[in-house]
């Protein structure tokens, strides 16, 4: 058996044998050959030596098996900037973009503004933000050693300058003021079919999840928060679809003003956030 191939039977193998898309075939023989689109779409009779090949086809197989595309290339685009990605991160969702314009929307360019993202995982939204914004300084807090180590890749790739934090959300975190805090916090249910279809079946678990009817962490955030904002200053949460009434029930419960929600591009309610009021409530002890 000839060893080589050419781009076009390499691609047509992948689509037609291995029923991918044309387009992920393509990033995959982009991401072996180190071409760009360009030349793999006007090159189809380059030849694809042995090595590319078996590399090519194995990562093929690996994605037939439901592997996300993003861990196989590496990297998944996010608001215009490529972020590195691997399996202890959830893979950067469109939706989330949703929570960073929340953010932006609420940080006026110039200011100093001290910035806290909770469950940073490959550090997309608190990048973002700090790159949107330089006046800024961003915190980026993820209970996962992995999880901020390729943060801190990112913000060394993306030439960003980035705070992190190993630690569980704000806990312990007492003498920290922040002017806005955000997070897009595991909210996926305990037994949600979802966990068991598509890229999910490979993300960490711990990133989707939190159990039970996956409010747990965001009432965690909600009640935290609320100590660790400035008077006036915001939370903004990512959640899910049927979540919204339960998130701003749980912030009106903890004195937030201003509560809100946004819809995502799909129409569903996806962002809920809310502001410490600018005169703190005084607790009253019993
Ligand atoms: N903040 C990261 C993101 O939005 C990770 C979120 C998570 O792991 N739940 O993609």
């Amino acid at each position: 058996m000839n060893p080589s191939l050419t781009y076009g039977q390499a691609l047509v193998h992948a689509a037609r044998g291995r029923s991918l898309p044309a387009a992920e075939a393509r990033l995959l023989l982009q991401h072996v050959t180190g071409s760009t689109a360009a030349q793999v779409i006007a090159h189809p009779g380059r030849p694809l030596g042995p090595v590319d090949r078996l590399r090519f086809e194995s990562l093929v197989e690996r994605r037939a098996h439901g592997e996300p595309i993003a861990y196989l290339l590496g990297w998944r685009e996010f608001y215009g900037r490529r972020f590195i990605v691997g399996p202890e991160v959830l893979i950067p969702r469109p939706e989330t973009e949703g929570l960073v314009d929340a953010a932006l929307a609420r940080m006026p360019a110039g200011e100093p503004l001290e910035i806290a993202d909770l469950g940073t995982g490959s550090g997309c939204v608190a990048i973002t933000l700090a790159l949107e914004r330089p006046q800024a300084r961003v915190l980026a807090i993820d209970a996962s050693g992995d999880a901020l180590a390729l943060a801190r890749r990112n913000a060394e790739a993306l030439d960003c300058r980035l705070d992190l934090a190993e630690n569980d959300w704000l806990s312990g975190m007492d003498e920290r003021r922040f002017d806005l805090v955000v997070a897009n916090p595991p909210y996926i249910a305990a037994a949600d079919p979802h966990l068991a279809q598509g890229d999910l079946r490979f993300e960490p678990r711990h990133a989707l999840t939190p159990g039970d009817d996956g409010l747990g962490a965001l009432h965690a955030i909600i009640l935290q928060a609320v100590r660790a904002l400035r008077p006036g200053g915001w939370l903004l949460l990512e959640h899910g679809h049927d979540q919204a009434d339960a998130v701003r029930a749980a912030l009106a419960a903890r004195g937030y003003s201003d509560v809100f929600t946004e819809r995502d591009l799909a129409g569903l309610e996806r962002i809920s956030g809310a502001r410490r009021p600018r005169r703190a409530r005084t607790r009253r002890s019993a």
